[in-house]
């Protein structure tokens, strides 16, 4: 049986290949119970076979050094692009909300806006991977953030673990912030403490994001950390709450993490023994 692959994503290949009848069913079985794409199935297959790097995930910057107000930009989306297609972060001076999606790099602006972003964009802290999921389930209600992060907790087999989330569906209703621009130095609650809050009704969209164990807390945001984006690509931001029905939930472990520091004078000098678990809670979770 031939099956052509329709990538949908611009760095994609199409293969054509001929194979069982059982192993067609297989396919078809597992997309039916998960809802992922033929796509999806084959691709994980193929990288868990061929032992491709899928289990990293590649950070700039910490999250010490966001909560200290060290937001130059270090990267560009050009060199972040090298080390996955899925992730978060934000621009240079916290110039909103950053999503990257099947090798995308989307720009969500504090106007309520979202564009590409170029690729000569700088980002002062990103985290992406290649996004391979292990684990697809639907998830048949949720009510609130908190409600999913619960969900999510029973679906994650390690507290020690980073995990790579990726869901999609119609969300009944949304609410995401977008960082304001804001000065080098400026900490990280102060910053957002001027953030633009948005609600969606009815949205179908795509939430990007991870969840990062609590002993990696100065290195990035403990617990679930995602970023909306729509599928009609107008939308985007930091997500604060969500309720939806019928979700497509994707997760893959992140075994492999590297970090790389900006070489910055601020990021040189700062302090970054602190305890930032409380400003994390204030300046990433619902005010
Ligand atoms: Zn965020």
């Amino acid at each position: 049986m031939a099956i052509a692959m329709k990538k949908h994503s611009h760095y994609g290949h199409i293969i054509k290949s001929r194979i069982s009848s059982a192993l067609w069913q297989a396919v078809v079985e597992r997309c039916q119970r998960t809802g992922e794409t033929p796509d999806h199935v084959i691709e994980s297959a193929l990288a868990a076979e061929l032992d491709i790097s899928h289990h990293t995930l590649f950070q700039v910057s910490t999250s010490t050094a966001l909560v200290q107000g060290i937001y130059n930009g270090c990267m560009t989306v050009a060199e972040i692009k090298k080390h996955g297609n899925f992730g978060l972060g934000t621009f240079d001076s916290l110039d909103g909300e950053g999503i990257m999606l099947d090798g995308e790099v989307w720009h969500a602006k504090s106007d309520g806006s979202l564009a590409l972003a170029s690729d000569s964009e700088l980002a002062p802290f990103w985290a992406t991977t290649n996004f391979l999921p292990q684990t697809s389930e639907r998830l048949s209600e949720v009510s609130s953030w908190g409600d999913l992060c619960q969900q999510l907790d029973k679906l994650r087999k390690s507290q020690n673990i980073f995990t790579s989330i990726c869901i999609k569906g119609v969300f009944k209703h949304i609410q995401y912030r977008v960082a304001c621009k804001s000065g080098q130095g400026t900490d990280l609650v102060t910053a957002t403490n001027s953030q633009a809050v948005f609600n969606l009704n009815d949205c179908s969209g795509t939430l990007v994001g991870f969840w990062t164990p609590e002993y990696a807390k100065t290195l990035n945001v403990p617990g679930y950390h995602l970023h909306l984006l729509s599928d009609d690509k107008k939308f985007g931001g930091h997500v604060l709450d969500v309720s939806a029905s019928n979700l497509q939930l994707m997760l893959a472990e992140e075994t492999d993490f590297k970090v790389a520091l900006p070489e910055s004078a601020e990021f040189l000098q700062a302090d970054l023994s602190i305890d930032p678990s409380e400003a994390l809670a204030k300046a990433e979770g619902a005010k």
